[in-house]
């Protein structure tokens, strides 16, 4: 069976910044990048916050990059997708899709968390075109403009405020007549005076103009729940926050999780509940879900897996 030193499943900013720092401590990683090479930030065009980048940058072409970085060292990179990771003794061993075995001594888990959306037909076609999941990336496109938030959790309490320092005004739509949100949260929302809450509404549509390939979003079409009235709102960005599903079904039953599905890691580390495993990125983080501390926690996790490399010798 092959044998790997550190496999590392995912190619999002998490695991090709892991690849670097463990390719460069000479542990030959492998890389599974799964169905989305280079992951979440393929889906967007402009990145404006990733450090090094000073005139932005296309999140496609930004993971190119972080991929020739780490294929430089010689990390090798491999299309597929991990089907099983059997982690009872070490070497652990993974299974791929295409029926390939690998022993790994350590893993790196970098398989990142997928944001949920409504549903409507409407919101994915307005997709980069005002629809959004999330306010740190994109609210700065919308400075001074009406947006909406739909949730009513901590995550859209928090974009809400978040949206509010910037634009005229913020609804926030809520499918209940009570916030979900800690107390903290809520008296924030409550008491910032641009932010209009809109209780017990569910959204229909997301409505705007389409010219060719450029989308531009301009209103949403709510219905209230409890008495079936109709209303158009005008807004230019519609953000959606209504939680993330962390890609950890693969390891249901083996690595500790909190009740969300997200791995536990120890604080200041990336190390699972399995030593010699470690997590790093969106998998882990319900708070942050940025592209740089996706990184910054790979690089802990090579760090972690080549520190623990030594500690077996
Ligand atoms: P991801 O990027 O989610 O990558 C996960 C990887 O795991 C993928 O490659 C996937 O194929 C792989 N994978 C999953 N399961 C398996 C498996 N079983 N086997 C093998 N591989 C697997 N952040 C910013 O900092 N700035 C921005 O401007 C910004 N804009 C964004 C715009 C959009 C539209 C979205 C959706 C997100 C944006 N983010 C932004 C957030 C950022 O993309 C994430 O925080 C970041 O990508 C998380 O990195 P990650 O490496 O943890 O996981
Ligand atoms: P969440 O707590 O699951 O809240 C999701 C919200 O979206 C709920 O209000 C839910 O409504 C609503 N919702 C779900 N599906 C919907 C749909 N299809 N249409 C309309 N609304 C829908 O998710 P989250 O806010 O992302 O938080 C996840 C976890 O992270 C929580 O434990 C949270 O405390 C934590 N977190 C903490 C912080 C912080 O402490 N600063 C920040 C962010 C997240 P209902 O209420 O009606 O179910």
């Amino acid at each position: 069976m092959e044998k790997t030193k550190c496999l590392i499943i995912g190619s999002g900013p998490a695991g090709y910044t892991a690849a670097i720092y463990a390719a460069r401590a000479d542990l030959s990683p492998i890389m599974y990048e799964g169905l989305q090479p280079g992951g979440q930030l393929t889906t967007t065009t402009e990145v404006d916050n990733f450090p090094g980048y000073p005139g932005g940058i296309d999140g496609p072409a930004m993971m190119e990059d972080l991929k020739k970085q780490a294929t430089r060292f010689g990390t090798d990179v491999r299309w597929g997708m991990v089907s099983s990771v059997d982690m009872t003794n070490r070497p652990f061993k993974v299974t791929v899709d295409d029926g390939a075995e690998i022993e790994a001594e350590t893993v790196i888990i970098a398989t990142g968390a997928t944001a949920k959306y409504i549903g409507l037909e409407s919101e994915e076609n307005f997709k980069g075109g005002g629809v959004s999941a999330c306010a740190t990336c994109d609210g700065f496109f919308y400075k001074g403009k009406d947006v909406a938030v739909v949730g009513g959790g901590d995550t859209a309490a928090e974009e809400a405020t978040y949206l509010a320092n910037m634009c005229n005004k913020v609804y926030l739509i809520h499918r209940r007549d009570e916030l979900r949100a800690s107390k903290a949260m809520q008296k924030r929302v409550l008491s910032t005076p641009n932010i209009e809450m809109l209780w017990n509404h569910e959204v229909k549509e997301i409505v705007g103009v389409e010219e060719g390939f450029t989308k531009a979003l301009n209103g949403a079409i709510l219905v209230n729940n409890k008495t079936g009235e109709e209303k158009k709102i005008d807004i230019e960005g519609f953000f959606v926050a209504i939680g993330h599903t962390p890609n950890t079904a693969l390891f249901n039953d083996k690595l500790e999780m909190d009740d969300t599905g997200y791995l536990i890691t120890k604080p200041d580390s990336t190390a699972t509940s399995i030593p010699g495993v470690y997590a790093a990125g969106d998998v882990q983080d319900k708070h942050f879900r940025q592209a740089i501390t996706a990184a910054g926690t790979g690089c802990m996790a090579a760090i972690e897996s080549e520190r623990f490399l030594g500690e077996q010798l």
